[in-house]
């Protein structure tokens, strides 16, 4: 994910584009550049860092003139955030800058043709191969840009927005966009490209919002030309009037990032699987992994480390790993681990997870497993994070800056990168039947489509959120890999609403939790479709015979429990190792209806820090 600005017109380039970064800074922030055509050549300058770092280097390196340009804030996922691989990228010939977000999965078969022929690359970037690519094809067959890039985007695999122009063209701007938002604003003879309209809302109230597989050419003086990028057929496109405010626009119309964050899911959640998971032709490509293979086929344990909602994420690999891989895992917080006397071998593989790669206490807990001399395998969100340099090996998730402190995204894209883990290995190993891998396979395939049918449950949630929002303290229960989302469930709450509440294993209720219970005390139950679905229909006639009340997350359709329950939350139906990338959705948007009801700061709640950089 990241930020794109472009603007043609009549008005200088630069104080448009760097104020639009700084709105899309959201989006991404750990590079980037802009080009601009002064008349007569290309002013380029690209930083690691922020668009406040940005503005400084280009007040040392490059003239602001112009009244064509791009920029870019990136969110790195090919290639560290440094000043090479931030965007703009140019072509060989140095005549196309392009920037682009998203990921273009088959870069590497691509980037071998074209070396083949000739070519050179700076950047370790998929982004890079596709302006060649461009390039290329504009040669060979003797096309303007525009049917250059439709041709190129025909011949790509993955999702991106993207927007470029040709320094013997420079009075037009071709965009095209693919799984990532582009928004084109139309001024009097003059417009604007970016990531939202937050860039331009002060300067038009008119957009076009491009579909997915659209692209535009944008010429100055005339009209906007929309394509489809399949047929090249002409698209009527939809001139729409803005009435969001810039607030409004940054968050994507959402009230909250969390909000927001977690209508990402669907997206992120295929981000983090994209060019990994070939499910047609049962095949998971993790690069880290695959270098690593035999060191996890062989190895006598996995740890896993991590804090907070990264440690409930290793629980639920612990629970896949062991059914798949046949590897005994343990999951210790990272704060415990670093002070203990660990017992660790040469045989060891640790496993750290961390949204930011920053997190002190997993680190510290890195160091001391590398000394002791396991290999240790990282899985981040943030591409080039400490963590991510740290350790042996690793695999991203691919979830786009998380803005609310409480993570949500994060969760369940780690969940996706372990559960691809655990079926790879458990492949190679020959622990896992080759038809339970294929079906996985598919299925998870089919996850996003599931999340999106249990956000449709928004409305419902908030309806149970007002029932329950004054209730002092809130039981969470799960059994199996559920037990991880009812702590996960009881987390969200307790971080946002500031209400007390605590996840349990259904079973270990008896052991001291039913105490609690009366008919004030509210108790989330994850009583899907699985192996426990009996026990767990017991559990929760104890909680009623004792006036508890029963919220529970059910499998669509379900009668037993919605019978017994005060309440259900329905999910899709899917194996089970693969339930809590479904579970965890309806508990994230009680916890968050609650707090915004009692009236608390849901994106920075009071105490907490996006990335706990200390002990
Ligand atoms: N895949 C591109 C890169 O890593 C774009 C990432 C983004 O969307 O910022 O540079």
């Amino acid at each position: 994910m990241c930020g794109i600005v472009g603007y043609i017109g009549n008005k200088q380039a630069y104080p448009i584009i760097i104020n639009g970064l700084k709105r899309l800074e959201y989006r991404g922030y750990d590079s980037a550049g802009i080009a601009l055509f002064d008349g007569k050549k290309i002013q380029l300058s690209k930083t690691k860092g922020k668009v406040v770092d940005l503005e400084a280097r280009v007040a040392e390196e490059i003239e602001t003139k112009g009244s064509v340009g791009i920029g870019h804030t990136r969110w790195a996922t090919h290639g560290i955030p440094n000043d090479v691989n931030s965007h703009p990228h140019c072509s060989n010939s140095g005549d196309l800058v392009l920037i682009h977000n998203g990921i273009i999965e088959n870069y590497a078969s691509l980037k071998t043709e074209l070396i083949n022929r000739g070519y050179t690359f700076k950047s370790d970037t998929d982004t890079e191969v596709l302006v060649n690519l461009i390039e290329e094809i504009k040669k060979q067959e003797d096309v303007k840009l525009g049917k250059a890039v439709q041709i190129a985007l025909n011949q790509v695999v993955g999702a991106y927005a993207i927007a470029l122009f040709d320094i013997k063209k420079p009075n037009e701007l071709v965009v095209a966009k693919l799984g990532s938002p582009l928004a084109i604003g139309i001024g009097e003879d003059e417009f604007f490209v970016a990531s939202d309209a937050s860039p331009f809302i002060e300067f038009t109230k008119d957009a076009i919002y491009l579909e997915d597989e659209e692209m535009a050419i944008i010429r100055l003086g005339r009209e906007v030309r929309v394509r489809k990028i399949k047929n090249d057929k002409l698209v009527n496109a939809n001139i729409q009037k803005l009435k969001l405010n810039l607030e409004q626009i940054e968050k994507g119309g959402y009230d909250h990032f969390m909000l927001k964050e977690i209508y990402e899911q669907p997206t992120v959640i295929k981000d983090t699987y994209r060019g990994r998971l070939l499910a047609n032709k049962g095949i998971i490509k993790l690069g880290g992994l695959d270098d690593n293979i035999s060191r996890f086929t062989n190895a006598d344990r996995i740890i896993i480390i991590a804090c907070g909602t990264s440690w409930h994420a290793g629980l639920v690999a612990e629970y896949i790993f062991e059914e798949w891989t046949r590897i005994p895992v343990e999951v210790e917080y990272a704060s415990e681990f670093r002070y203990r006397n660990p017992i660790i071998t040469e045989k060891d593989i640790v496993i750290a997870i961390s949204q930011s790669g920053e997190t002190a206490d997993t680190l510290a807990a890195i160091k001391l497993a590398k000394q002791r001399g396991a290999f240790v395998y990282g899985i981040c969100n943030v591409v080039g994070s400490t963590i991510s340099r740290e350790t042996h090996s690793g695999s991203y998730t691919h979830a786009g800056p998380e803005i609310g402190v409480a993570s949500t995204k994060a969760f369940t894209t780690q969940i996706t990168v372990l559960t691809m883990m655990a079926l790879e290995i458990g492949r190679v190993k020959g622990a896992i039947a080759q038809s339970d891998y294929m079906l996985h396979l598919r299925e998870l395939e089919l996850i996003p489509g599931h999340v999106e049918a249990a956000l449709k449950s928004n409305e419902k949630i908030e309806e149970i959120a007002a029932v329950f929002k004054n209730a002092k303290n809130f039981l969470y229960l799960g059994r199996g890999v559920n037990f991880p989302v009812a702590l996960e469930g009881a987390l969200k709450l307790k971080e946002i609403s500031y209400i007390h509440a605590e996840g349990y294993p259904a079973a270990e209720m008896k052991h001291g939790p039913i105490a609690l219970i009366d008919d004030q005390m509210p108790v989330v139950v994850v009583a899907i479709n699985c192996n426990h679905y009996g026990k767990v229909v017991s559990n929760i006639e104890e909680i009623k015979a004792r006036s508890g009340k029963i919220i529970a997350v059910v499998t669509e359709g379900d009668t037993e429990v919605a019978a017994l329950a005060d309440y259900v939350m329905e999910v899709p139906d899917t194996p089970e190792t693969l339930t809590p990338l479904l579970t965890t959705i309806p508990l994230q948007l009680l916890s968050y209806h609650i707090a915004v009801m009692l009236d608390k700061n849901v994106d920075q709640p009071r105490n907490l820090a996006k990335s706990v950089t200390v002990e």
